[in-house]
């Protein structure tokens, strides 16, 4: 249920109506804008009667939220939300890209992306230390010791780094190093982890599930919000369907979905997404139309010999290419 109060309210009489909605056994989100006040109730409000709030002088309108995700709702929270990450605005419209290794591998090999991708404009360094295989003979990352390339990079580059916990067990380390955690799209709906990076200060970057709705998706941030830490950017990274010539299918339609439905940033991994370096740019540009909050690219000094991932990395050259036309497109956007 959401509460609109009238624009011009006394803070008096908002203070007043937060009370009288906890008196009710609601736990009241209040979401201040410049010109309005609206007041999220999340929990049961079943036996809360709406008629009894609408008739306070003070309030515009009561709405039922027919979603099963409240906090995430953007009828709860109807301007975007911008997260700042060490100064980088994601969300509301601004681009952000986010690139590196799918693993972080050697130090020479990260130092050497971190520096290419900086160069070339991006915006936040991407690398998994803790990775996510398939196969438990993979490759399984260098874990703390990658996280502490990954410190080094940032602080030679002055980029924030994004990188992935796996489980509650080592979540602690992860929040140590990372500006950004990512939770992938295979624990998605691990709730015990979701629980535990609700508890977190540190930002955290959703990645939809393989085979998840757009519904479930949001419940999963949900879980997130719902333990107290508003900071989740979600992203898009391709969905399990029939087709096999890509890795997975890119959900375009995801992004002005989310957009509608909901007030967290949305990004787009093209990368996971087709698995095919080759279809990078035009997925990028399709991203960038259809309204996307940033890109997660793939990037690799040596795709050929990758411990994770070659197939669908780009090599420096070829990210700065991509940014090229990315800068085009955005400057008529
Ligand atoms: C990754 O970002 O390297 C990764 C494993 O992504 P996903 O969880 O989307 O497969
Ligand atoms: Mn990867």
């Amino acid at each position: 249920m959401v509460v609109i109060m009238k624009s011009g309210t006394s803070l008096e009489e908002i203070n007043k109506m937060e009370r009288r909605l906890e008196e009710l056994g609601c736990n009241p989100h209040k979401t201040q804008g410049e010109n309005y006040c609206i007041f999220g109730l999340v929990g049961d409000t079943t036996k809360v009667d709406m008629r009894q709030i609408e008739a306070n002088i003070n309030v515009e309108r009561v709405l039922k939220v027919q979603h099963p995700f409240k906090l995430a709702n953007r009828l709860f929270h109807p301007e975007d939300t911008i997260i700042d990450v060490g100064g980088i605005k994601i969300g509301g419209g601004n681009v952000s890209i986010m690139a590196g290794p799918c693993s972080v591998e050697s130090e020479e090999q990260l130092m050497s992306i971190a520096r290419s991708v900086k160069s070339l404009g991006a915006h936040i360094l991407r690398g998994g230390a803790y990775k996510p295989r398939t196969s438990p003979y993979s490759f399984q990352g260098l874990g703390e010791e990658g996280l502490k390339l990954l410190k080094k990079a940032k602080d030679e580059t002055g980029m924030p780094i994004v990188t992935e916990a796996m489980c509650v067990d080592n979540f602690h380390i992860v929040e140590e190093y990372a500006d950004i955690i990512q939770i992938g799209a295979r624990n998605m709906q691990n709730f015990s982890l979701l629980k535990r990076a609700g508890k977190s200060k540190k930002p955290v970057l959703l990645k939809r599930g393989l085979s998840s709705t757009i519904e479930e998706f949001l419940m999963s941030a949900e879980y997130i919000m719902a333990e107290g830490n508003p900071n989740v950017i979600l992203c898009e990274r391709g969905i399990r369907t029939f087709e096999t010539y890509t890795r997975n299918t890119l959900d375009i339609s995801a992004v002005p979905a989310i957009k509608e439905l909901s007030h967290l940033p949305i990004i787009v991994d093209p990368s996971h997404a087709s698995g095919r370096w080759a279809m990078i740019k035009p997925l990028s540009k399709a991203a960038v139309a259809v309204g996307t909050d940033g890109l997660m690219i793939e990037v690799h000094n040596d795709p050929e010999h990758a411990l994770s991932d070659g197939a669908q990395s780009l090599k420096p050259e070829r990210f700065g290419q991509l940014m090229d036309e990315l800068n085009k497109i955005m400057a008529i956007h």
